[in-house]
Parts: structure tokens; C-alpha cells; sequence
């Protein structure tokens, strides 16, 4: 059977980076097995529900390189989710409940304060037709709860928790419409799942109680419950649902100039028992992708790990990977000549600097002054500038290390430090070279 993932997010607000963890880890489970990834914007809350949100979900899953197969909208797809409602109300597994949400409280109160667990009672359940009648004469309409199956405990066996049980007896029938006749989360995307044929549902681990209550929707709607996985949740590396990483999203990442391949290395990995690893090829990270390596302990965000990664990731960027985001002018030597010395690709301007100038002036004693002179009378043009010229101003100076080299980086780039000289001497030219010792000779 054809792995059929998808990734459902609710378009209320951008993705961040938990989302994007489940969005990855779905694209994955899907290309492994040359499956499909659908994208499913989950907007049933029109109020909460923006048009921006979801044009945003699109570019971001754009940017990572995780384009899905196809897209689906629950708006547009209300006639399915009033047949599945009108079936189920017909078997008698869906039910008008009158309670306001002041009365649940209550409710709820009492039975906390008695030391129970807080389950809708199913008062509602009992009420005569007569009884309903007078409510609704009274004004009252009803919201709809899913009547669970109270017989057989729900059992599953999980891709990353391993075998799950829950007694249904003790979980609420879930409200799945509102009075409004608006719908909540539960049944829509049940039916959703089944309508696209979804085989596996990986999401994180606070739909575990959902899950529950969705296997007993698929099976009350004759069909056969996809595999589920819950992973465990992304926290800051404080230890803590941290409110930063809930608005820490692909915005963020490009401004600090990660790289798309960054967030996926690090992501595909964090929170499993593989080590994380500046992996450029989504080939290799499809390979080890393995859901029997997901930990159950919280996987820990740390932005120092995901910026080594992305320099390391940025080291090994060819110069056809980046040539249209480079500086004006710069070619593949530059590229090599910098690409050491940087972080983010965004940070070659500052080196690129140094080749094109104007580069910052610096002080000189005497002694450097008559030694810079010497440099610029033994200036050479051949293969290797560099070598050739420290070379002679070592035979013919005595100097060495730090005292040789530093006035001429000095002079020839204004810094105290930077790419190597050897790299970037011959791409500052000789006719400026010259005029930069020139002027540093005084
Ligand atoms: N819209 C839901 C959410 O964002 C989808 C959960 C699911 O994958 O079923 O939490």
C-alpha cells in the first residue's frame, strides 16, 4: 500500500518550528517510500482562519523544499463533513447536548472537587424527547457530541510509543459541533483522512488522547483507522515549551541567514537516537529516516546546533549553489577564497569587501612603513603572489610569523584578519595591490 501522509496545519497563525518538525518528518515518511504528502489547511475556525496564514504555510513549505502532492481545504469541503455528521447522528453515535459552557464548568468543578476525573456525565444522553423539546422551545439549540463506545478499551500500536491503550470510559464524548453548526477539529479531519486515503498519521504527541477518539470515528464510519505516530514535543533548550520557539519560524531562519538544508538536517534528527549532522542530501537523511529511532522524551531546540550545522552545511556549498545570491563580481575563486570565514552566505559581502575596497586604514610604525615599502619594491606577479612575496621578504628581512605577515594583511585588506591571503591576493589584483602597499609605505 502507497504511504499516503499528510500535514495538517490550522492556518490561525505561521508555522514555526514544531510545525515544521511534523511537516518534515511527514514529507519523509511519504518520499522514503515514494508515497504522497498532501497538505491539508485545517480551516474549519473561519474566525480564527487567515487567507495570508495559509499563502504564508505555502512559501514557508516552498523555502524548506517540502512541496506537497497535493493540497486540500476543509472550507471547501463542508458537504462531506454534514453527510458523515448526518450518517452518524442516524446510527446514534452523535447526540444534541444542551449544557452551556457555564453548567459544564460546574459540572466539572464538582467532580474534580470529589476527587473524580472531570468526564462529560452524558446527561444529555438521557434526556426524553419531551425534555429536548422544551429546550429547544426554550431557544436552546444544541452543540453535538460523538457518543464513545464504552465497550472494548481502544488500543493502537504506535510508531514511536509503541503499544497505547485507552479505556474509553474514561475520556469524554467529544463535542465535535458547535450550536452554531460550526465544526470542531475531531470529526472533519477524520473524515478527511478518510476521504484521501491517509495511511499513516504522524503528529505530536498532544493528539494521543484525539487518536483515541478517532479510531473509534473511523471505525463508527466503516473504515479501517491509518497507522498513527505521536512524537514527542519540541521544547527550548531550557527545558521548557518555550513561547520563542512557538513564534520561531522560516522568517526567522532567513533574516540569520540559515539555510533551508540547516533546518532540515537538524530537524529530520533532533529528538532521535541518530546524531545530528550537517547532511546536505536529503537522500542520506531519507535513508536513516526511521520512526523506531524517535525518543519519547521532549526533543530539545538549541539555536547554537542548528547554526554550527548551518555553517558547516555553508562550508560545503559549491559556488553554483550560491552564485545568484553572491556579491556582484565575484567568481568561483572568491567564493572559495571567503567561504572559509563565514557563517551565513549573507556574510561574504563583508569579506567580499576586502577584494573590491575601499578597505579601512591602519596604522603603521616606521619600521612597518620602510618594511612595506621593501614589500612593495618586491612585489611580483606569477602564479602564487603571495607565497613568492613573503617568501622573499623572509630572505630578505629575517623576518617570520606574525611580524612578516601581519603588516601586509594589514595593508592589504585594512584587518587584522580574514581569508586567506594566498586566496585572496591575486583576486585584489596587482595594479591595486600595489596602490594598497603604496599607500601603507606612506
Ligand atoms: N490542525 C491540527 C493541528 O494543527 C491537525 C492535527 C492532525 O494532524 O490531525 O493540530
Amino acid at each position: 500500500m502507497t504511504t499516503i501522509a499528510r500535514f495538517a496545519p490550522s492556518p490561525t497563525g505561521r508555522l514555526h518550528v514544531g510545525n515544521i518538525r511534523t511537516a518534515l518528518h511527514n514529507w519523509m515518511l511519504a518520499r522514503q517510500s515514494g508515497g504522497q504528502f498532501v497538505l491539508r489547511i485545517d480551516d474549519t475556525d473561519a474566525e480564527r482562519s487567515k487567507e495570508e496564514y495559509v499563502e504564508a504555510i505555502r512559501t514557508d513549505l516552498a523555502w524548506l523544499g517540502l512541496s506537497p502532492d497535493s493540497e486540500a481545504r476543509q472550507s471547501l469541503r463542508l458537504d462531506s463533513y454534514e453527510a458523515a455528521f448526518a450518517q452518524l447522528k442516524e446510527s446514534g453515535r452523535v447526540y444534541p447536548a444542551y449544557e452551556t459552557a457555564q453548567e459544564l464548568e460546574l459540572k466539572r468543578k464538582i467532580q474534580l472537587g470529589r476527587g473524580l476525573p472531570p468526564t462529560y456525565d452524558r446527561a444529555a444522553l438521557s434526556l426524553s424527547e419531551d425534555e429536548r423539546a422544551a429546550k429547544e422551545a426554550e431557544g436552546i439549540a444544541p452543540h453535538w457530541r460523538f457518543k464513545l463506545d464504552h465497550d472494548a478499551p481502544i488500543t493502537w500500536e504506535d510508531g514511536v510509543r509503541g503499544a497505547q491503550k485507552f479505556e474509553p470510559a474514561q475520556l469524554s464524548d467529544p463535542v465535535i459541533r458547535r450550536a452554531d453548526g460550526s465544526w470542531l477539529y475531531m470529526l472533519p479531519s477524520t473524515v478527511d483522512d478518510i476521504s484521501m486515503g491517509i495511511t499513516d498519521v504522524l503528529r505530536g504527541e498532544d493528539h494521543v488522547s484525539n487518536t483515541a477518539v478517532q479510531i473509534q470515528m473511523f471505525e463508527a464510519m466503516g473504515a479501517v483507522a491509518p497507522r498513527f505516530a505521536h512524537e514527542a514535543l519540541l521544547i527550548g533548550k531550557e527545558g521548557k515549551l518555550s513561547k520563542r520557539l512557538g513564534s520561531l519560524g522560516c522568517d526567522a531562519f532567513r533574516e540569520r541567514g540559515i539555510e533551508p538544508e540547516a533546518v532540515i538536517a537538524l530537524l529530520s534528527r533532533l529528538g532521535t537516537s541518530l546524531p545530528v549532522e550537517p547532511i546536505a542530501e536529503r537522500a542520506t537523511l531519507l535513508e536513516s529516516f526511521d520512526l523506531s529511532t524517535f525518543g519519547r522524551a521532549p526533543a530539545k531546540f538549541d539555536d547554537a546546533e542548528l547554526d554550527r550545522v548551518n555553517t558547516a552545511l555553508v562550508h560545503a556549498l559549491d559556488f553554483a549553489d550560491v552564485a545568484d545570491r553572491l556579491p556582484e563580481g565575484i567568481d568561483e575563486a572568491g567564493w572559495h577564497a571567503v567561504r572559509p570565514n563565514i557563517s551565513t552566505v549573507g556574510e561574504v559581502a563583508e569579506w567580499w569587501r576586502l577584494v573590491t575596497g575601499p578597505i579601512d586604514a591602519c596604522e603603521f610604525t616606521d619600521e612597518d612603513r620602510a618594511y612595506l615599502a621593501d614589500a612593495l619594491a618586491a612585489l611580483t606577479w606569477g602564479d602564487d603572489p603571495w607565497g613568492a612575496l613573503t617568501s622573499a621578504l623572509k630572505e630578505q628581512t629575517g623576518r617570520k610569523g606574525k611580524q612578516l605577515f601581519l603588516p601586509l594583511r594589514q595593508a592589504l585588506t585594512g584587518m587584522n584578519h580574514g581569508p586567506d591571503m594566498g586566496e585572496l591576493l591575486p583576486l585584489i589584483g596587482e595594479e591595486e595591490a600595489r596602490a594598497r602597499l603604496s599607500k601603507a609605505a606612506g
